[in-house]
């Protein structure tokens, strides 16, 4: 079965918004290149997704073992 995820797709801006929305503390920063969400503590709650003015965070499809 597909879990939905989200991923940081392109265009970060690297504001950190999305890293103060999220519940679990999944998302870093490189700094001055882009956040990054961590697969394994993603929630798939959408939050960032829904907070990132640039529209770089995408939701995906992770397929489960
Ligand atoms: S909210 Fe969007 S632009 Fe800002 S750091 Fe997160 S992914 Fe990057
Ligand atoms: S979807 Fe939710 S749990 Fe996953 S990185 Fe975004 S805010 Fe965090």
């Amino acid at each position: 079965m597909a879990k939905r995820k989200y991923r940081v797709a392109g265009g970060c801006q690297c504001c950190m918004t999305c890293r103060y929305e999220c519940p679990v503390g999944a998302i870093s920063l490189i700094e001055d290149v882009s956040a990054q969400i961590d697969p394994e503590k993603c929630l798939g709650c959408g939050s960032c997704f829904d907070a990132c003015q640039p529209g770089a965070i995408e939701p995906y499809e992770e397929e489960e073992a």
